[in-house]
């Protein structure tokens, strides 16, 4: 039903059109669909995709969203409430004391990342069809990112007593970069903190802090982007990236942290590459190029746009966090260490652009 929720997304926030009147209609007869008919996944199936009245053929995207959306949900309740997939401390279940699966503060944790999930599909699919993510979605999602990250601030759903350092094992003060003394980070619903050892005026379990993450994260994952953007295109001499992937990445690193965020850019460009090979053998053969509908852009059928690739690169990064949290602990809650990445990093940025500078095409010649 979601999915029956954000196929509606999809078809009318690029048009600026309501998304809540009117009701589902065949958009060639403009008669309403009829209740039965607009049964998620089973409707489409009966009546194999066309209108009951004019038989006019939906897009096949109606099934696949709903059927993406189901799947990826209880696959997300699945590893996160069920697995435990980020060994959150608080979440493992002894089954002698509680025989449940649905202990309160997995359900909670499965209901907040749900949002950030379905809004990263519905923004993605509105980019792959129309090369833009309304800005509805993302501001949508940064709402709920940091309101739900005032109520489940860092280490929530684990216990925390108002200014205890959270690392186990790690004297107060010592620095958090240390992993292989104190041991790791335990992760909560905000995956990490902002800085560790954490500051006397947002100690862990508190609003200050929760919030702090939330729009620490929101304004590193927007602002990663256009940093980004401006250094590469900088070098480049042309548009690499639009705006509407920098206000995605603001959405997930409210949700998530800074950390996720500024990392699931570079996850993010892997995963572009990767659906763009996909993309290129399932195509196999050139399409004409065509201009979208709706923002009148004049696009290559082999380029795709950024924004799935940066949906999957977030999604890819916060369930590799496993493997990636241990991994950069030492990088994230060091100041020297952090700073010498970013110089780094940006200088590698303009350099790349500069390497893959070409001309500008020539228009081709009239005869
Ligand atoms: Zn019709």
């Amino acid at each position: 039903m979601v999915g029956s929720f954000l196929n509606v997304l999809v078809a009318r926030l690029p048009l600026e059109k309501s998304v809540v009147w009117p009701s589902s209609r065949c958009f060639s007869c403009y008669r309403p669909i009829r209740l039965l008919d607009n049964i998620p996944i089973l409707g489409y199936l009966r009546l194999r995709g066309r209108c009951r009245n004019c038989g006019a053929g939906f897009s096949a995207r109606y099934l696949w969203v709903e059927l993406g959306t189901g799947v990826a949900t209880l696959a997300l309740f699945a590893v996160e409430v069920v697995l435990n997939w980020h060994d959150v401390p608080a979440l493992k279940v002894n089954p002698a004391v509680m025989p449940a699966f649905f202990p309160a503060a997995g359900m909670a944790m499965f209901a907040y990342h749900a949002v950030l999930l379905w809004c990263l599909i519905a923004a993605a699919v509105i980019d792959a069809e129309h090369r833009i993510i309304p800005p509805m979605i993302p501001y949508f999602g940064l709402l709920v990112g940091v309101v739900g990250g005032a109520l489940m601030p860092w280490p929530w759903p684990n216990p925390a007593a108002a200014g205890v350092v959270t690392v186990p094992g790690a004297p107060p003060g010592a620095p958090w970069s240390l992993q292989e003394f104190w041991g790791q980070i335990p992760v909560g619903v905000q995956l990490w903190p902002f800085y560790g050892p954490t500051f006397d005026f947002a100690p862990p379990g508190s609003v200050q802090l929760g919030l702090m993450n939330s729009v620490l994260g929101a304004l590193a994952g927007s602002l990663v982007v256009r940093a980004v953007k401006a250094l590469f295109e900088l070098g480049f001499g042309r548009e690499a990236m639009g705006l509407g992937d920098a206000d995605l990445l603001m959405m997930a690193g409210a949700f998530l942290g800074w950390q996720v965020a500024v990392l699931s850019l570079f996850v993010g460009a892997g995963a572009a590459l990767f659906l763009k090979v996909i993309m290129l053998i399932a195509a196999g053969k050139e399409k004409e190029p065509q201009s979208s509908p709706v923002s009148g852009e004049f696009t290559d059928a082999r380029e795709l746009p950024f924004g799935p690739g940066l949906a999957l690169g977030v999604v890819v990064t916060w369930f590799a966090w496993p493997w990636i949290g241990p991994g950069t602990q030492y990088l994230f809650f060091d100041g020297v260490t952090l700073v010498l990445c970013v110089v780094v990093m940006f200088g590698g940025l303009l350099a790349a652009g500069l390497l893959l500078r070409r001309p500008a095409p020539e228009p081709a010649a009239k005869v």
